[in-house]
């Protein structure tokens, strides 16, 4: 088995484990892949070992991966700050974009991805699945939108046909301890249950993304269903 398979599979066992303490089912939490700055050889090493899920930080990586890994039936998402000249290049291979963070942003994805159409007979175009990623006050980070503007920007996604909204997501300041991302996950699903709370859908928004390598395992504690995880499946990136 090769090292990254090896890694995989320990970091199922360790997810598992960790929804299994939480008194949580395994199979609601994704594990999103992070290949960012790595090989396609990684990434098929991965995907041979049983992982389809990947997540890329940069516009013409992800695109030039999608490309050359095309005959691989693989999940895409979309992680990094997105600029809205770049969304032509993510949204015709993304799955998912989990840094909708602005109108401007997610019209200009809206705008490039394949529109549902009967032009193309059978072939159903997909919506692209999105999170708004959120920022709880880290002046270190630029991206993502303040608390107070995710009920307003969620109604606004939520009229753009060729986006599918799911949730929230969250990039907590850089600290090794795995417990420093706590208060912030806890805050990302009062926001998700808030949302909810306030927008009267028939069917509430279910995801949160958050946690990555050192903290995944705190992140499912409080109610993570998708972590993404890099570090720790591929190595130290250089
Ligand atoms: C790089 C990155 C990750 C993965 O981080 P690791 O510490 O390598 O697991 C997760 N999420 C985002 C947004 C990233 O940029």
């Amino acid at each position: 088995m090769s090292d990254i398979a090896k890694n995989i599979f320990q970091i199922k066992n360790r997810l598992r484990n960790a929804a299994l303490k939480a008194g949580r089912d395994p199979e609601t939490i994704t594990l999103v892949a992070v290949s960012k700055t790595k090989s396609l050889a990684d990434v098929r090493a991965a995907f041979e070992a049983g992982q389809f899920v990947f997540g890329e930080n940069y516009a013409q990586e992800m695109a030039a991966k999608a490309a050359e890994l095309k005959d691989m039936k693989i999940e895409w998402h979309f992680i990094g700050h997105l600029q809205k000249n770049k969304a032509k290049l993510v949204a015709p291979v993304a799955s998912w974009i989990e840094t909708i963070d602005s109108f401007e942003l997610a019209t200009a994805v809206a705008r490039r991805s394949p529109v549902p159409s009967a032009v193309e007979g059978s072939l159903v175009a997909q919506k692209i699945k999105c999170l708004i990623e959120v920022n709880v006050g880290d002046e270190s980070s630029k991206s993502g939108c303040g608390p107070q503007d995710i009920l307003p920007l969620a109604r606004r996604i939520e009229t753009l046909q060729n986006l599918d909204l799911q949730g929230l997501m969250i990039i907590p300041p850089f600290n090794p301890d795995p417990e420093f991302g706590r208060p912030y996950f806890k805050k990302l699903r009062e926001l998700l249950s808030d949302l909810n709370g306030k927008l009267d859908r028939p069917k509430p928004f279910t995801q949160l993304s958050m946690g990555m390598s050192h903290d995944f395992e705190v992140a499912i504690e409080e109610g993570a269903t998708i972590v993404r995880v890099g570090t720790a499946i591929f190595g130290e990136r250089s």
